[in-house]
């Protein structure tokens, strides 16, 4: 299994959930070894994916310091992960990337235009070799070993629309498609009026996200699935986990876990050396299971 980058540069352009204003994104082949790469282009600031670099996870995974961060870069990393993309620029003239329709479906689109292209150099991944768990307030997030990725999650929303959601799957870029891609972010109408407030959430919309009231949910086109809520925060975490700057691979699971708590364990991962390993997948024993996976 070889290390891909796209084969041609693709942009796009959406709107900035936060600012409220047109955002440019533009995606461009790198070289083998280069990594993902964040340029925040009004500053020509160029930042490496890597969680040392996350500077904030309270509403958004920020990356960089601010004032020269991205924000929300959250969706479109679920969406680099399950394409098995390893090496790629990604240039946004913004502080936040274009939220698009609140799911990953636009920048898997974007990738599906751009094309995935094989590079000449051998493709690592990361196993899990040893359980790790971080919990915090009743929320609990954990990586186990597993032969390939699989993903679990528990929500509790004391909402009618929402109730206690449970999802598992194993992942393969198909069933992430298929599954998970098309999954929106939601938020309470009542927490978007005080986030806009504080001049946050300007760009927030039906458009954009389930919009939820008390009752139920407010967007006239209803549901995508009628889990959607939990199946966003598997698409959540599978962009948390890709903050690691690799394919993980292991078993997730999660109870009311955030993009705080996802931080976290990646964190507690990279302190446990003898929890993980990098491996270059031909030296991976189940990596004829993992190029299906990822195909
Ligand atoms: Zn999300």
């Amino acid at each position: 299994m070889f290390q891909q980058t796209i084969k041609k540069s693709v942009e796009a352009v959406g709107i900035g959930l936060h600012s409220g204003e047109p955002i440019r994104l533009i995606l461009e082949p790198m070289p083998v070894d280069s990594g993902i790469v964040f340029v925040h282009a009004n500053s020509n600031t160029t930042i490496k994916l890597k969680p040392q670099n996350i500077t904030e996870t309270k509403l958004a995974t920020v990356i960089g310091k601010r004032p020269n961060a991205i924000s929300t870069i959250e969706h479109f990393l679920s969406a680099i992960y399950a394409y098995a993309i390893d090496n790629l620029k990604v240039t946004v003239y913004g502080n936040e990337m274009p939220v698009m329709d609140g799911s990953s479906i636009s920048f898997c689109m974007l990738l599906d235009e751009a094309g995935i292209a094989k590079q000449n150099r051998t493709k690592s991944i990361l196993v899990i070799k040893k359980e790790v768990k971080v919990e915090q307030d009743g929320k609990m997030a954990m990586l186990k070993p597993a032969k390939s990725p699989i993903f679990n999650f528990t929500i509790k929303f004391d909402h009618p629309a929402i109730g206690e959601q449970s999802f598992r799957y194993k992942f393969s870029k198909k069933n992430y498609i298929e599954q998970i891609a098309r999954a929106r972010t939601f938020g309470f109408s009542r927490d978007i009026q005080y986030l806009q407030s504080i001049n946050l959430a300007l760009g927030a919309s039906l458009e954009n996200a389930i919009g939820l009231d008390d009752s139920g949910v407010l967007n006239p086109e209803g549901l995508r699935f009628k889990d959607e809520f939990v199946r966003h925060k598997i698409l959540d975490a599978t962009g948390d986990l890709m903050v690691l700057g690799y394919q993980v691979v292991g078993e997730y699971s999660a109870v009311a876990s955030s993009h705080e708590l996802n931080h976290l364990l990646t964190l507690k991962l990279l302190e446990n050396s003898n929890a993980y390993e990098i491996v270059r997948v031909p030296e991976y024993k189940e990596s004829k299971e993992l190029v299906k996976v990822f195909a």
